[in-house]
């Protein structure tokens, strides 16, 4: 058994059903939503109280241990993967709603909640809590803050940062610290809300969060267009905002995963189509139904092979729950995939994707594409066999092109997945060195151990 002293004092904080040693149970927390990284930790932990937290890091800080947050797993950038070994410390025990405040609009939880069980204690209440990661079924509220995770209503309702009053979070050397509250105004000193947020887990653990709700919108209708041409669909998409219409989703599925998803459920989508838009407008009915009509307008002149509203709620959540088995439908289709997660400026949607066919016309990859095309947050998906030395060099390749076309066009890097272990090799492509070394430094100062998630988000961690 790996150090026995230290399993012993991890018991003695948490209890020892929620240290974890078998062999078989540290295989299972070694991988995340990737596919080719996997790390065994030396040990699991499943605290309940930031207290126990606060203990573990004392003790990791003290003994120089690495510790590897952790929430479902789910993320695509090798985020929770323990690297350098050492603890996982899992928070899906710590997983109450803690409140739900409809006077103040928010709601405080703990990290381990999973999105969708607030979202069903929410909808109850009439309220709405945006971010809408497509892993909703599993991920953690505290997963998708320490990614800013994002998804298709992000067009409209921006993504997590923008709901984050306030957290309370476990520094390395075991601190607590409460930042922010819950007030919708705080400008007090520097942002560190938002520098927890998005931080993948390196900086600290977050044991409590307070998010801002809106109210439910009154009227919703769902815009289903399909295209025999991808440029035009890409197009069609910056002409709506150009017209001044934010629809609340404009999500993107060609015709690969059109297929693929309806091998897997056959609930009848158009599997000769090119390309599917889905659409969904939202706000009082009279606006709905006016920018309902101005969109059907704006694709049947760009193009649409069909443009039509759903025609009830039934139909509306049919495209929906397609849409949202499109990660997993790509992610069955291979031994390797490698789903990438690009934004470029929303009027550069269309040239990125005519880049990315010529990417893939000439590495011989076939790159499939679904994606947030209001947020010009596309996932190109590259699919291999990572067995194969010959094919992982090209594909090496083949993802260096994407971004740096990405990048060419005003891009990111990444637009919701975070950087991890997947993209820290590109960082320098993307980032001023000065920039990377300020990040560096922040670090520094709160982990100067480098105990929190390391070897993580740039080389040489
Ligand atoms: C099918 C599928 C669809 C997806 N769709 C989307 C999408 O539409 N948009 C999107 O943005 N992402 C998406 N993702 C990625 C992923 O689901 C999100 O990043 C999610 O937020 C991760 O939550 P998690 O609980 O699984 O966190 P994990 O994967 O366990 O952890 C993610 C990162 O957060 C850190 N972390 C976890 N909990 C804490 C904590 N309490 N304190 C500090 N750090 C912590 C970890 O160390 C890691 O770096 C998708 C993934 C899958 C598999």
């Amino acid at each position: 058994m790996w150090r026995p002293d230290i399993i012993k004092q991890l018991e003695a904080i948490v209890g020892k059903d929620s240290v974890l040693t078998e062999k078989e149970d540290l295989a299972t927390y070694a991988y995340d939503g990737t596919t080719t990284w996997s790390h065994r930790p030396d040990v699991v932990v499943l605290p309940v109280t930031t207290l126990q937290i606060s203990s573990i890091l004392k003790l990791a800080n003290e003994k120089r241990i690495p510790v590897t947050p952790r929430g479902s797993g789910t993320n695509i950038s090798g985020g929770s993967i323990p690297i350098c070994g050492g603890i996982v410390l899992c928070t899906t025990k710590m997983n109450r709603v803690l409140e739900i405040n409809r006077a103040n609009l928010t709601a405080t939880v703990e990290p381990g909640v999973v999105l969708q069980d607030l979202n069903n204690l929410l909808a109850k209440e009439n309220l709405f809590y945006p971010p809408d990661p497509q892993s909703f079924l599993s991920c953690t509220v505290g997963g998708t803050v320490a990614e800013n995770s994002g998804g298709p209503l992000c067009i409209k309702y921006g993504v997590t940062k923008q709901y984050v009053l306030g957290m309370e979070v476990v520094l390395p050397d075991g601190y607590i610290i409460k930042i922010g509250g819950s007030t919708v105004k705080n400008r007090t000193g520097y942002d560190l809300l938002h520098l927890f947020t998005g931080s993948e887990g390196t900086l600290g653990i977050v044991t409590k969060i307070t998010l801002r709700l809106i109210p439910k919108p009154a009227a919703k209708r769902t815009i289903f267009a399909i295209f025999d041409d991808m440029t035009a669909a890409g197009a069609v998409v910056s002409k709506i905002l150009a017209n001044g219409i934010v629809p609340a989703k404009i999500e993107f599925v060609d015709n690969f995963v059109i297929r693929r998803i309806e091998e897997k459920m056959q609930i009848g989508l158009p599997v000769d189509a090119n390309t599917m838009l889905l659409i969904d407008v939202d706000g009082s009915l009279a606006a709905v139904e006016s920018e309902a009509k101005q969109i059907l307008d704006l694709l049947n002149e760009g193009g649409a092979k069909i443009a039509r509203l759903a025609k009830d709620d039934a139909e509306s959540m049919m495209y929906w729950k397609a849409r949202s088995a499109g990660f997993a439908a790509i992610y069955s289709a291979a031994r390797t995939v490698i789903a990438e997660d690009v934004t470029v400026p929303r009027d550069r949607l269309s040239d990125f994707i005519k880049k990315l066919d010529e990417i893939s016309k000439k590495s011989g990859f076939e790159i499939v594409l679904i994606g947030h095309a209001g947020d010009g947050n596309i996932h190109p998906s590259v699919f291999t066999d990572s067995r194969e030395k010959e094919d992982l060099e090209r594909l090496d390749q083949t993802l260096t092109e994407i971004f740096e076309a990405a990048l060419e066009l005003g891009g990111t890097l990444s637009g919701e997945h975070g950087i991890g272990l997947e993209k820290k090799r590109l960082l320098a492509k993307a980032l001023d060195p000065r920039a990377i070394d300020i990040m560096r430094n922040i670090k520094g100062i709160l982990d100067p151990n480098n105990i929190m998630n390391p070897n993580k988000i740039w080389e040489n961690s």
